[in-house]
């Protein structure tokens, strides 16, 4: 029995016996069914295989996945140069690349929802609104159902975002995967997907984290799809993205707030853009956030993992001595990927997997540390990206695994070498232009042309978010807050824990000049030219400001980059952050530019008010550290300090008063942070018992050192599993969730680390076969050490 399922919705394929359904169709396409091979570049092969078993056989085009556009507002302005849009990647791809296997036509935005809306009788646009959930679910259901069996889907999800699941929870991410399925009156099965199925989903979920906002007796989840991020389909399953609340609206999760940020800033910056002199029919649809999320991570081999119970727990190694080489030869960074390890292999089919699914992840190189990788994508809209880089970093670790390699997202998972972070890059633009072309409020050219000519519309939107910086770096502060995080800031590889932001001098000058007066001149970005004093390679122009890579809030040329945020998170919160300080002061200058002042005036008060939050100088430097801190901007070095500050008055005031998070989510988000920070602390401290238990303590005795040394080493070992543990114990006997969080973070930045010492000097001196953890040196050198292909 075979049957093509393309175009037809009966499940001729299913068999049913005594009324129990036994599915018997091909498996999902896994990711190893579809692999193309580890070393084929990823975006040049035709993408379609044939799968088969004894049951049933038909063909699947493995490109499978081409994102349901469901909100196309956000990609209108596909013709927009490339620093000042949304990311416009479906359409791109679709005109920039041969798809030969795709099976629709080729055409710019929602040509695949386009194709099949067409069958229902609508078009793209309708998704423009997201008022369809109300009047059309069921018509885009139905096009969801044909291009989902269309592609070999059979099942879907609602997909959420716990809160506070950064690092730990497998991808960070919840969802029950149903088939689209049902009988009908002849008791043959049928697909069957809806519009309540599509918008709605409701779950129990009393077990994931809800600082209280839901008790088990309380415990019903609502789960609604976001209509600002796509839909896409990965395997045998459809994604619907979706914000997960309680029974009373509360938010659940990562994305809601996220949400509310978005209106907020969107309204607000509205309103300044118009009180600025922007025109109507520029911001209809309002003002979306964008971001482009780098990735940083390691790729060390899958044995190693293995045998590290640190590893495998936490993702941080809690104990190794260094080896005799580390990131001293600035050898690694962006050296030529190498093949004669998987890593390549891996990056490649990562970028493959991603691709599939509409995400492109144009850059891809090796970061400082050794076996450190970056990957970064093309921006675009702030909640798809986030639901993208969540799905990013979940492939990250599948792939990995199939190259006999494991991936470490977590930000500190080697001492003494460098972290990972995570790169915010933030811009904000008009939704829609009435030409289509670029509005970047943090494009200087933009502003000025979009306001009809008002110089002091662009040092207006800086001032208001130079003023937030200054008024709320504590939020920002505890935005990037998590417990991988806190090995990285200040090390000198990340940002201080000191929030100030970077302008640079030209932009800098230029406001100083317009503070003092001078406020009718439009700000041109200098350029200069460097000339290398050679006919080969002639005189080029560069902008005039250099990079400043210490800040951890530098504007970059018509966005800021928020460096400070740590690799494994979920970077919604750092969003929230930055689109709520934008939307208070951007309301604020509105405000009083409304009632008569004018934007030069307004812009200066903000400008001298919050001036000492620009820093152009090196943040590495510990003096300059000092003299920020003396200068009196955020500085919160404790991250368990700086969760406590979502519940401080002035921030609860914040998020409440631009509907972002009521009092109640920002005090269940806190008890979240802390229990999440205690529990990770927890698993920590518990691997390392474990590892001095199973594995230091043998090896030390299994080396043949001298008996006093031995002896030595075995007291000190005894005591540190003594001490470790007893500091667990009074953890667990605290009950305030801020004190237990106080108390973890001493555990971990001072009684671990000393315990660590111990564990490293017997690393040194015991021989390398008595010794039982994979080392530094085994976990850190693919290139001078793995031997897979050899
Ligand atoms: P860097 O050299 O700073 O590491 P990368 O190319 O690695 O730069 O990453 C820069 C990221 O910033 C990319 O994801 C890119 O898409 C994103 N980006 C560029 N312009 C903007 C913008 N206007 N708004 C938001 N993100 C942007
Ligand atoms: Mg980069």
């Amino acid at each position: 029995m075979s049957a093509s399922i393309a175009n037809d919705k009966k499940l001729m394929w299913f068999p049913f016996h005594l009324g129990i359904l036994a599915l018997r169709c091909p498996p999902p396409h896994s990711l190893t069914s579809i692999s193309l091979g580890n070393r084929v570049a990823p975006l040049s092969v035709s993408f379609s295989l044939s799968l088969s078993n004894p049951i049933v056989s038909f063909r699947v085009v493995s490109f499978r996945f081409v994102s349901f556009l469901v909100n196309l507002k956000h990609h209108h302005s596909l013709t927009r140069p490339p620093t000042a849009h949304p990311c416009p990647f479906f359409s791109f791809l679709f005109l920039s690349f041969p798809f030969l296997s795709f099976p629709f036509h080729m055409s710019v935005k929602g040509a695949v929802a386009d194709k099949f809306l067409a069958n229902h009788g609508a078009t793209s646009a309708l998704l423009a609104d997201p008022t369809w959930t109300e009047h059309s679910s069921d018509i885009v259901a139905s096009a969801v159902l044909d291009w989902a069996t269309a592609n070999g889907a059979y099942s879907y999800c609602h997909w959420f975002q716990p809160m506070a699941a950064s690092g730990v929870r497998h991808g960070l991410t919840g969802q029950v995967q149903n088939m689209m399925l049902k009988f009908n009156k002849e008791n043959e099965p049928e697909f069957d997907f809806k519009g309540k199925d599509l918008i709605r989903g409701e779950t129990d979920g009393s077990s994931f984290p809800n600082g209280g906002l839901r008790a088990t007796h309380t415990a019903g989840g609502y789960l609604a799809v976001d209509t600002s991020s796509s839909i896409f389909l990965r395997g045998d399953v459809v994604f619907v993205p979706s914000a997960f609340v309680s029974y009373y609206g509360a938010a659940l999760d990562e994305k809601t707030p996220l949400l509310r940020s978005n209106q907020a800033v969107s309204e607000n910056g509205t309103r300044l853009l118009k009180a600025l002199g922007a025109q109507d029919k520029d911001l209809e649809e309002g003002l979306i956030a964008n971001i482009g999320l780098e990735q940083e991570f390691f790729l060390i081999p899958r044995d190693a993992y293995l045998s590290r119970l640190d590893l495998q727990m936490a993702g941080r190694t809690v104990m190794g001595k260094n080896a005799p080489r580390g990131q001293e030869m600035c050898d690694h960074y962006m050296a030529a990927p190498s093949m004669t390890t998987p890593a390549l292999a891996c990056m490649q089919q990562i970028q493959e997997e991603c691709w599939k699914m509409g995400i492109p992840l144009k850059t891809r190189h090796r970061e400082v540390a050794p076996n450190q990788y970056e990957f970064a994508p093309l921006f675009g809209v702030n909640t798809g990206q986030i639901d993208q880089n969540i799905m990013v970093m979940q492939v990250i670790e599948e792939v990995a695994a199939q190259h006999g390699l494991a991936a470490l997202l977590e930000e500190k998972p080697f001492a003494d070498i460098n972290g990972s972070g995570k790169h915010n890059n933030w811009s904000l633009a008009s939704a829609k232009t009435s030409d289509g072309k670029s509005f970047n409020l943090m494009d200087p050219a933009d502003m000025y042309a979009r306001t009809n000519g008002n110089a002091a519309a662009f040092p207006s939107v800086i001032a208001a978010l130079v003023a937030g910086f200054e008024e709320h770096g504590d939020i920002l502060r505890m935005a990037i807050s998590n417990p991988g995080n806190e090995f990285r800031l200040g090390a000198c590889e990340a940002p201080p824990a000191i929030i100030s932001t970077y302008l640079g001098d030209d932009m800098t000058n230029y406001l100083k000049a317009f503070k003092e007066g001078d406020t009718g001149a439009e700000y041109n970005p200098g350029k200069k030219t460097l000339d290398l004093g050679t006919k080969s390679v002639q005189p080029f122009q560069v902008p005039a400001e250099d990079r400043n890579r210490t800040s951890p809030l530098p504007y970059g040329g018509c966005r800021f980059e928020f460096r400070a945020v740590g690799s494994a998170v979920n970077c919604s919160m750092v969003n929230v952050a930055l689109n709520t300080i934008a939307a208070e002061k951007f309301g604020e200058l509105a405000e009083r530019i409304e009632s008569g002042e004018s934007a030069a005036a307004v812009a200066t008060d903000y400008l001298n008010k919050s001036w000492r939050v620009i820093f152009n100088g090196d943040n590495y430097n510990e003096d300059n550290q000092k003299m920020l801190t003396r200068r009196g901007i955020w500085r919160i070095d404790s991250g368990v300090e700086a969760n406590h500050s979502i519940v401080m008055d002035k921030n609860v005031e914040l998020f409440e008063k631009l509907g972002v998070m009521t009092k109640a989510e920002c005090e269940a988000r806190e008890t979240i942070l802390h229990d999440h920070y205690v529990g990770y602390v927890e698993l920590e401290a518990l691997s390392m018992v474990d590892m001095i238990n199973q594995h230091v303590i043998p090896s030390v005795k299994n080396a043949g050192l001298g008996e006093a040394q031995t002896s030595e080493f075995l007291a000190d070992l005894d005591k540190s599993v003594k001490i470790v543990k007893d500091a667990m114990s009074k953890i667990h006997a605290e009950e305030e969730p801020y004190e237990k969080a106080k108390m973890a973070r001493v555990l971990r930045l001072e009684t671990m680390v000393d315990v660590r010492e111990v564990c490293d000097s017997a690393e040194e001196v015991v021989p390398e076969e008595a010794w039982t953890l994979a080392t530094y040196k085994d976990m850190l050198f693919l290139d001078q050490n793995d031997s897979t292909w050899m």
